[in-house]
């Protein structure tokens, strides 16, 4: 770690306890925290805030000019009140200040003169009509300088805006900046970039970028610091990721050819339909990959329902017709069970070693997971140790440290977002001989744009399934408001037609039970990727409707006469939620109710309808997640959002956008741009966006690749970073967080 006493120094000890309590509680607990606390944007004394943009409710900081100022006694309460008013040229905002007695508002009626011009904060409130401020926070531009002169270039100067509170306004926290940035020098504030880098990007030093971010002299200042800021963040995090590429690759893995006549073959005779153009075009990359002793490191993502099972299982069998074993794991127990399911349907007897009936070549498919009863966790345990198992499909109880493997050839990481990094890290250190590394496949069905997959995934290669297998249906999606009972009636009437019609539906709610809250079981509580920009709203609304109600509901319905209804949740039992997914698929319960347990991955081709209840609750990219598990068969899909969202409100764009398109990668394009960079890595890695303050993966694309350039050339020259310990220490920053949670969820 490169140290730096000054860059970690408590702001305590700098600036006293009673300037830095404010700080701490926005987390700014050290010198380096307060320096990397960059201003949201800047005012300029030029630039008046636009006053139509305020919101009553608001906590703002606006730029404006004062009109006039006026003290006057309040007959009814006595006491005098200072009424100033302020414009941005245009509109006007009022500013109250109450006092005892006039002397106690003299200072602000001297201060506050016409003309004047300064940043004002406070909580927008309206007033007969007008908006106003209540003891506004303020700050008049030049005034904080004697000398004519020097006022003069101040007045001039960008201010930088802060994220601030209530309890804190901007400005107090600039004169914080200024007073620990102003004495740094260069040693104390530890470089990432190596000089070298800078050069070549003409990028100034940190102690320079931080200067110009905070104490500009002009726009152009602000944004050449701030470009620098980009710069190096994306070059930690590609330096972080090329160094994780170069370790993986500097472990010896094992080569797993093709084999002629082996179950690969014999499996895709088999197979009831012809591959994809795409699906075979991946599986070259993969097998190619597989042959080699370098470990594949590959992120095969496709759209939903694109064919990623078949394309996972032909990898995996190539891999066991090598002699060796591959591991499939799924981030919920409910598809690890179907995956089982899947995969044992898909092989037929060629999953049946030692049954009656198997074929001559032929492996067995074993499940792993953490609620199997201990007998037959024992045999899966005995299965994959002896070899036996060629293929063990299961949970994250496969990272159990108890578990071992004959042979490990494939890790097959399903539905990857699911996982942090660190866990593909140990599941990879499963293999027999702890030497060898196996193959690692990363499968996503949130589609990513290019750029986002390289922040994201920088370590690992990516494939892409765009292709939808030929002969499915698009899904119709519509979306009906919540209110309209005619509307409702006829879903329901629409989802029992399907039923007769020898179909199955879903209905998606956003809660378990009318007391409980969301569906905190089976893993799915981990946040997606992208989707998951759950709406806020607290104003007086109908509460969420939930699983059991709407069961309950549904199974008394005219409409649904004679149906079966079926539920399924995170909290129910795994063999309970086996029982509920089977009957489903059979049709004995041709409605199940369920929560977004079903989210990723589940595949009955019958289900041909969806409805989504309140679904303005749920972010894009879930909503297409979900109605992927419909129109997976033959039959045209059909999925019905059922929202209360005010027109033009961001929900509704949402749902409309949705109803639009099935286009995954043109849906998470416009859920990115929704977005902060923070999220697209998702709360499971929210440690990580922290350090990405500045950074957007898809406005920053090109400055992305070209830090990733960079980082890979300079990792490959000196892979532990030996010669640039700031840099080193700053990927630790990053990781840090991520590994601890990773422990605190283990
Ligand atoms: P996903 O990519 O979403 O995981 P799946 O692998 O579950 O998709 O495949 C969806 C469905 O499409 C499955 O029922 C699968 O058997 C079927 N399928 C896969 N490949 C093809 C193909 N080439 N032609 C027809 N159906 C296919
Ligand atoms: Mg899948």
């Amino acid at each position: 770690m490169a140290v730096s006493e000054r860059w970690d120094e408590p702001l305590a000890r700098l600036l006293g306890k009673r300037a830095a309590g404010p700080l701490a509680a926005l987390g700014l607990h050290t010198t380096g925290d307060l320096l990397r606390h960059y201003p949201r944007r800047y005012a300029s004394p030029g630039r008046l805030t636009d006053l139509t943009s305020l919101v009553p409710g608001e906590h703002v900081t606006v730029m404006a000019e004062v009109r006039q100022a006026t003290v006057r006694t309040m007959r009814s309460r006595g006491g005098v009140l200072l009424q100033a008013v302020v414009t941005d040229g245009l509109r006007e905002l009022s500013l109250t200040f109450f006092g005892k007695h006039p002397g106690s508002l003299r200072v602000h009626e001297s201060r506050l003169r016409p003309g004047r011009q300064g940043m004002f904060t406070g909580t927008v409130t309206v007033y007969r009509g007008s908006l106003q401020l209540t003891h506004p926070d303020y700050q008049l531009v030049g005034t904080d300088v004697d000398d004519e002169a020097a006022a003069l270039v101040e007045a001039s100067r960008p201010i930088p805006v802060y994220p601030a509170s209530a309890a804190l306004p901007t400005w107090r926290i600039q004169r914080a900046v200024r007073t620990v940035l102003d004495p740094m020098t260069e040693a104390d504030v530890p470089d990432p970039l190596p000089d070298e880098v800078r050069a070549r990007r003409r990028l100034p030093t940190l102690l320079e970028a931080l200067r110009l971010v905070h104490e500009p002299y002009s726009d152009d200042d602000a944004s050449r610091g701030r470009r620098r800021l980009r710069f190096e963040e994306a070059f930690v995090l590609q330096a972080a990721l090329a160094r994780r590429r170069a370790e993986a690759a500097a472990r010896p893995g094992t080569a797993r050819p093709a084999a002629d006549g082996g179950l690969r073959d014999a499996f895709d005779r088999r197979l009831p339909f012809a591959l994809t153009a795409g699906q075979r075009a991946v599986g070259e990359e993969i097998s190619a990959d597989l042959s080699s002793a370098e470990p594949m490191q590959r992120l095969l993502q496709g759209e939903v329902g694109s064919g990623k099972t078949v394309v996972a299982l032909r990898a995996m069998l190539q891999v066991v017709d090598a002699g060796g074993q591959a591991a499939l794991l799924a981030p919920t127990e409910v598809l690890a069970a179907q995956h089982l399911r899947t995969l044992r349907d898909l092989l037929g007897p060629l999953a049946e070693e030692g049954m009656l009936g198997a074929a001559d070549r032929a492996t067995r498919v074993v499940l792993l997971t953490g609620s199997q009863t201990a007998a037959a966790r024992r045999e899966a345990l005995l299965d994959a140790a002896s070899g036996a198992a060629g293929i063990v499909v299961g949970t994250h109880a496969l990272l159990g440290e108890r578990v071992q493997f004959a042979d490990l050839g494939l890790v097959v990481v399903d539905e990857q977002h699911r996982f942090g990094v660190e866990q593909r890290d140990v599941l990879r250190s499963r293999g027999g001989d702890d030497a060898r590394v196996p193959h690692l496949l990363v499968m996503t069905a949130t589609p990513i744009p290019r750029t986002v997959a390289m922040t994201v995934f920088g370590d690992l290669e990516v494939s892409t399934l765009t292709e939808i297998p030929s002969g499915r249906s698009p899904v119709r999606t519509h979306v009906v408001p919540a209110d309209n009972q005619a509307w409702l009636e006829r879903t329901w009437a629409r989802v029992r037609e399907e039923v007769d019609a020898g179909r199955r539906a879903y209905v998606v709610c956003p809660r378990i039970s009318a007391d409980g809250d969301g569906d905190g079981g089976s893993g799915d509580d981990d946040a997606d990727l992208l989707a998951r920009d759950a709406v806020g709203e607290t104003d007086a609304r109908p509460p969420l409707r939930a699983v059991e109600e709407v069961a309950a509901e549904l199974a008394a319905h005219p409409a649904l006469a004679g149906v079966p209804v079926g539920v399924l949740h995170g909290r129910m039992a795994p063999a309970a939620k086996d029982e509920a997914m089977s009957a489903f698929a059979t049709g004995r319960t041709p409605v199940l109710v369920c929560t977004t347990v079903i989210e990723v991955g589940v595949d009955v081709p019958e289900a041909s309808a969806m409805v989504v209840l309140d679904a303005e609750r749920f972010g894009l990219s879930q909503l297409h997640q979900l109605r992927g598990r419909v129109g997976r068969g033959r039959e045209p899909g059909l999925c019905l959002l059922v929202a209360r969202a005010a027109e033009g409100s961001d929900a509704a764009v949402r749902l409309e956008t949705l109803a639009s398109t099935t286009d995954g990668f043109a849906l998470a394009a416009v859920d990115l741009e929704l977005r902060r960079e923070g999220d697209v890595l998702g709360a499971s890695q929210s440690g990580r966006s922290s350090s990405l303050r500045l950074l957007r993966v898809v406005r920053d694309a090109e400055l992305i690749a070209e830090a990733r350039d960079e980082a890979r050339t300079l990792v490959a020259e000196d892979p532990g970073l030996r010669e640039w310990p700031a840099l080193a220490a700053a990927i630790d920053a990053w990781l840090a967080p991520d590994a601890q949670e990773y422990l605190d969820r283990a």
